[in-house]
């Protein structure tokens, strides 16, 4: 390739490396060569005076649709969406129609996003077979095939024994067991979370127990197994309690958030809008002030869009009959910065490892460091510049979006992979 590319005087933030000063960063043939003051001359030369130039995010929970649901999103306009909301990796879930659930779905996903060139796509594996929770999915093969976990995803497995099975066999690769965890005994035909919220407008609710219950079920198996887990999307006080009495029990347990459970309630529901019927719902203030907190406390392990798009025609349904999810990848960050820089819940250093490094170590991929010699994923981010988040400059399919209109900080100037620019605020 022989290229060269030096990003001058921004304000670099490496967690991994304990690295937060004003430097340069040196990319030559797609690797990072240099992290320090340059004095060489390079081809291109990128101006990042202050800016934030930190390494390509990583959102390991979004939803590209594809196969099945092409008219939401693909794994191109996905991937197009990803690099313009600084995503230098994602992994996909599994939910797809047909599930990814055998080595050929997952070099499937794969092969789309070589054939896009815009951000690296991972995806997981299906636990079970059609994500019916009955029968184990190819999870060997998958994993041979390059499957970074397993989930089910959209729903949890339900029965314990099964789940026992699939935690024993993922041990043997080492790999991790993400779970959506909804024990639906506590749900059945629930839109939003139980509570004065769904009483007051008449609509059937979803438990946090049904979230708590799965989840306290999981600790314990994940005991007999010892295998990596991790919960996904924790929403609840009580969720939040477990993670950390495992934690503190040096369970190999982890998990994640989205932004929307740090910044929407389930009073937002009041006017029937579907854009903020989610899967966990949208909890109490009370719920959002204990995520906080755990974050601030290092519980929580990784920040995700959990983007999940939806045709317009859908989400136009009665709040009863519309699907579950919010597409929000293109402003994850700037929803991030809203819920936990503003507020001095994180420092920058905190925000970024939570989107790079350590989601890089739950899913073992190399990645989420500016080391050398490391393949050179790189995000530049003007960190004051405020924007007003408008769903129509979308590059998603899709417009579920609660945030449109909102008000935020934080653009990304630029998206490098591989030592490439594939996204520029001002255009390539
Ligand atoms: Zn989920």
């Amino acid at each position: 390739m022989n290229s060269e590319l030096l990003i001058k005087n921004g304000r670099v933030i490496d967690p991994t490396n304990k690295v937060d000063k004003v430097c340069d960063v040196f990319i030559s043939d797609g690797n990072i060569a240099e992290v320090g003051k340059v004095d060489k001359e390079a081809k291109d030369v990128i101006d990042a005076t202050g800016k934030l130039v930190v390494p390509g995010l990583i959102d390991m929970h979004v939803h590209f649709r594809e196969p099945g649901d092409e008219e939401e999103e693909t794994i191109a306009s996905g991937s197009s969406a990803a690099v313009a909301g600084g995503f230098t990796s994602v992994v996909c879930m599994p939910n797809t129609n047909p599930t990814i659930e055998n080595e050929t779905d997952v070099e499937y996903i794969h092969r789309k996003a070589r054939q896009t060139r815009k951000t690296h796509v991972y995806t997981m594996g299906a636990i079970t077979k059609e994500r019916k929770g009955v029968e184990l999915a190819e999870m060997g093969f998958m994993s041979e095939a390059g499957a970074v976990g397993f989930t089910d995803d959209g729903d949890g497995v339900q029965d314990p024994a099964v789940m026992l099975r699939a935690l024993k066999y993922a041990a043997m690769f080492d790999i991790v067991i993400a779970q959506h965890c909804q024990d639906n005994s506590f749900v059945s035909d629930g839109v939003m979370n139980a509570g004065f919220q769904s009483t007051v407008l008449g609509l059937p609710g979803m438990d946090a127990l049904a979230e708590e219950a799965m989840l306290w079920r999981d600790i314990q198996l994940v005991k007999k197994a010892n295998v990596r887990y991790h919960s996904q999307h924790v929403s609840t006080t009580g969720s939040i309690e477990l993670v950390r009495s495992a934690k503190k029990n040096s369970l190999p347990i982890t998990c994640e958030v989205t932004p929307h459970h740090l910044l929407l309630t389930d009073e937002c529901c009041e006017d029937y809008d579907t854009n903020y019927k989610v899967s966990p719902p949208l909890r109490r203030q009370e719920d959002i002030e204990a995520l906080k907190a755990a974050i601030a406390d290092g519980i929580v392990d990784a920040l995700v869009s959990d983007h999940a798009p939806h045709l317009q025609s859908e989400k136009e349904l009665e709040f009863l009959a519309a699907p579950f999810g919010i597409a929000s990848l293109e402003c994850a960050l700037s929803l991030y910065i809203k819920a936990l820089i503003e507020p001095g819940v994180l420092d920058w250093s905190g925000l970024i490892a939570l989107m790079t490094s350590r989601p890089a170590n739950i899913i073992g991929v190399d990645k989420g460091t500016l080391s050398k010699d490391k393949q050179a994923d790189v995000t530049i981010i003007d960190p004051d510049a405020a924007y007003r988040i408008d769903v129509n400059k979308f590059r998603s399919k899709s417009r579920n979006c609660p945030y449109n209109g909102w008000e935020v900080k934080g653009k990304v100037e630029k998206t490098i992979v591989g030592g490439e620019i594939r996204y520029s605020a001002n255009g390539l």
